[in-house]
């Protein structure tokens, strides 16, 4: 049979076995433990398990495996074209076990900027014994040490979406995995793996759950690396609630309807905000100028659903923004059904140095926008009259460089 194609895989996938056991929606197993019954061959089942090989026959405990919760990866590995996926309690556990896991291969990592906030912080705090050196993504080769393990990119970035050529990056590593942060493409936009990269990290909490009521994180990638993932996800204990795994599953059903629609309106908003008066730059993909290496088409299926600008007037026009929105909610976090807009400089990426930061292009007025299912109209009309008070603001005013007044060494690790 011809291979189903991707919406088909996003309703059916994982679902293989619910016939079967005579259900038409997937149960949720709560167990934490099952009754062993005959105690012959139970070690070598626990044995398996452990070394992070799948499931013989006894499930054992609910920290070595989830019925529900490979539901979900058997579906999330579906959409990514991988062998397998491993689900993890949230984005930073599987970016945790992926370095974790990596540590065989040696204690360094090459890394290039700007990525997700907690990302950053959990590779330049050295917290898992972890070396890194930052590097543009043009250089990746040259930054590589005998010892390093991984390769970490993230595409589109956050909250630049700079787009970075996965394929170049994956030549330059020459043996060493690379790990892509995809979670702001999707599996709809984009397929790491298919462009040579090791493993591709989610955020599940984002796009694939897409309604803002679940946390989890996963890790698409080959049977070898699936192993040694399960393996630190047992000894670490990062899992994922067997709830969040049906919820997520379920999630996976409308992405590829949800994130078409949001990137419809993200594009109407992004074209609009760029001939805004009050809004001095805009980033997205899809606008002229947006994807400099020309990977729209040709890596990602799509400009995407997420879109930076900077207002004039600074940090003090931004916070203003945020405060004047009606429809939009000024929140972290992205890729819900509702429309969220954050203040990256004072939120997700306040964790980051702030010269590193305004080096990686993220100014005190950016504000990020991920666009939801609501009429872009509406949208539109909410960030117009908000920016009207920015305009009253007068242009130059409160000149950028504002501190927030919460304590700097309070890390805010959010997304
Ligand atoms: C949110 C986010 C993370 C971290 O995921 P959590 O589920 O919050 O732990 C990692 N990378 C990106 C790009 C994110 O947006």
């Amino acid at each position: 049979m011809k291979k189903p194609g991707f919406e088909t895989r996003a309703v059916h996938s994982g679902r293989e076995d619910l016939a079967g056991l005579g259900v038409h929606a997937p149960p949720i197993d709560l167990s934490t433990t099952y009754p062993v019954g005959s105690m012959g061959g139970i070690g070598e089942c626990f044995d398996a398990l452990a070394q992070g090989g799948p499931l013989r026959d006894n499930p054992i405990y609910a920290r070595l495996h989830n019925p529900t919760v490979v539901r979900f990866e058997k579906a999330l590995a579906a959409l990514e074209g991988a062998e397998e996926a491993v689900a993890f309690a949230s984005g930073m556990a599987a970016l945790t076990a992926v370095l974790l896991a990596a540590r065989q291969g040696g204690k360094h990592v090459v890394a290039c900027r700007p990525v997700y906030g907690g990302t950053d912080h959990l590779l330049d705090s050295g917290l898992l014994g972890v070396e890194v050196t930052w590097t543009h993504p043009h250089h990746v080769s040259r930054a590589l040490r005998p010892d390093t393990a991984l390769v970490v990119v993230e595409t589109p970035a956050n909250p630049t979406l700079a787009l970075i050529d996965i394929a170049r990056v994956v030549a330059q590593a020459g043996e060493v995995p690379v790990l892509v942060d995809s979670t702001f493409a999707t599996p709809v936009l984009q397929n790491p793996l298919a462009l040579g990269a090791s493993l591709v990290l989610h955020s599940a909490t984002k796009f694939l759950g897409g309604h803002g009521d679940v946390m989890g994180g996963v890790v698409a990638t080959n049977a070898g690396w699936a192993a040694r993932l399960r393996q630190v996800r047992i000894a670490t204990g990062g899992v994922l609630h067997p709830e969040a795994g049906y919820m997520l599953h379920r999630g996976l059903a409308t992405l590829p309807v949800r994130v078409r629609e949001s990137q419809r309106g993200a594009m109407f908003l992004a074209k609009r905000l760029a001939s805004h008066p009050a809004v001095s730059r805009t980033w997205y993909p899809g606008l002229p100028g947006g994807d400099a290496e020309g990977l729209l088409g040709r890596q990602m299926r799509g400009p995407g659903c997420l879109l930076s600008f900077e207002v004039v007037g600074g940090a003090k026009a931004a916070a203003q923004v945020m405060e004047r929105v009606e429809l939009l909610t000024p929140a972290v976090s992205l890729g819900s059904v509702d429309s969220l807009i954050q203040h990256p400089a004072s939120l997700t990426h306040r964790v980051v140095d702030e010269k590193l930061r305004e080096a990686s292009g993220i100014s005190a007025g950016m504000l990020r926008v991920s666009v939801g299912l609501e009429s872009p109209e509406d949208l539109w009309a909410d960030l117009q009259r908000a920016l009207e008070g920015v305009r009253l603001l007068g242009h130059g005013g409160g000149e950028g460089s504002e501190k927030s007044r919460c304590p700097s060494g309070d890390a805010v690790l959010v997304g």
